[in-house]
């Protein structure tokens, strides 16, 4: 959007007042008269400001790919007394078919109670601090603290927990490989434990019954437990071996595997997680900065906004192509090899997390494809100087210069 377009909007919008939907056609956006912007109303001037791109897309949009962004401030909220999460599944976000995302705050002490799910989970912790336990099939084990920057991958099936620590306990994103999962129907200890005879329990771990006579109470979830003590203390009650690939990883702290003037790209995947079988992506785009574009061949891609404000453009093939804007707490969604950039239209610093259902991070350039085949052939396409050409890039530039 040309600032002329873009203030030619707010005017109409302030004028009018905005519309339940718009399909904006390439050709003629920005010759619409007054008349067919107008919105008499009813209008939230506030709601239609955070995608300001869904009432008028660029003059370059059209058609309608449906809902790519979600936020977690817009969804419910399940409390409980001693801290929250909140989801967007496949169920209030209807494209993320094959991802789902929780956001979830432990303070000190809290603990999500032990418990597993058949999809895997990964996860990045964007505030404060927590320990995180697991346990293979190998009765092979895991215990970790994890700060801010960090991720940690569970397998499938893998039985775990997580507790914030001091001072303030943490907050994180939790994304699964399976947009239908849901964080209220995982299996907890608890749950087992109350539809199980005590005797059956006594059985099976060979001790009296009555020595289950005050576990019945109803799931924990989230519930308050005294702070643990010291990693070291927490490792020392097993002699067990430790799980051959450690399922934390300091992605944060890793050398960007790319950096410009415009930003940087720090990568965990298989390759140097080998826990994993989610790749992701921590990108950081400087103001006026832009991650290329691209798509991804192995994997529909799941976006999650940490700061400044991003706008993407989706390129869905058979002329359509929309236009998304995403702030703080926002999820987005690209469909696997869909075409798609990422710009910095803010003053703060992008960071936006990419998180991938394939174990291996994979993306294609369409600058790198361009410059990698005859530059005849490409200029017969675009009427592009072979001059011009040959000074572009071959290789990936995955955050252009500002
Ligand atoms: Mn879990
Ligand atoms: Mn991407």
């Amino acid at each position: 959007m040309t600032l002329y377009s873009r203030r030619k909007l707010l005017a109409t919008g302030a004028a009018g007042g905005l519309a339940a939907a718009a399909v904006v056609s390439a050709a003629a956006a920005e010759d619409y008269s007054a008349a067919a912007m107008s919105d008499p109303g009813p209008r939230d001037a506030a709601e239609a400001a955070i995608n300001p791109y869904e009432w008028q897309g660029l003059p370059t949009d059209h058609g309608n790919l449906g809902t790519l962004r979600h936020s977690f401030s817009q969804v419910h909220n399940r409390h409980t007394d001693a801290g929250w999460a909140r989801e967007v599944t496949v169920r209030n976000f209807p494209i993320s078919k094959n991802m789902a995302g929780v956001n979830m705050r432990l303070p000190a002490g809290a603990v999500r109670e032990l418990h597993w799910h058949v999809p895997a989970e990964w996860a990045f912790v964007t505030y404060g601090s927590g320990r995180i336990t697991a346990v293979d099939s190998g009765a092979q084990r895991f215990v970790a603290d994890v700060k801010v920057g960090d991720l940690w991958f569970f397998p499938g099936g893998v039985p775990h927990s997580i507790q914030g620590l001091g001072p303030d306990g943490c907050e994180f994103v939790l994304v699964f490989n399976d947009g239908n999962f849901s964080e209220d129907s995982t299996f907890l200890i608890t749950d087992w434990f109350n539809h199980t005879p005590k005797q059956v329990l006594a059985e099976n771990f060979g001790v009296p019954a009555a020595t289950f006579d005050k576990t019945d109470r109803k799931d924990l979830w989230i519930f308050s437990a005294p702070l643990p003590g010291s990693l070291d203390a927490d490792l020392a009650e097993s002699s067990q071996p430790f799980v051959p690939n450690p399922y934390a990883f300091p992605l944060g702290d890793q050398t960007p595997v790319f950096q410009s003037a415009g930003g940087s790209v720090r990568i965990a995947d298989s390759t140097n997680f080998p826990a994993t079988t989610m790749a992701a992506a921590l990108v950081e785009i400087a103001p006026g900065g832009m991650r290329e574009l691209h798509w991804h061949p192995l994997s529909d891609e799941w976006q999650y906004y940490i700061s400044g404000t991003a706008r993407m453009g989706v390129f869905h093939g058979e002329g359509r192509n929309n236009t998304v804007e995403f702030h703080p707490s926002d999820v987005g969604y690209v469909p696997q090899s869909i075409g798609h950039y990422v710009q910095n239209i803010g003053k703060d610093t992008l960071r936006f997390l990419e998180v991938f259902t394939s174990a291996k991070y994979a993306d294609i350039s369409l600058a790198s494809w361009m410059n990698n085949v005859p530059h005849e052939l490409v200029s017969a396409h675009l009427n592009i100087d072979v001059a011009t050409l040959r000074k572009m890039a071959q290789s990936k530039t995955p955050v252009v210069p500002v």
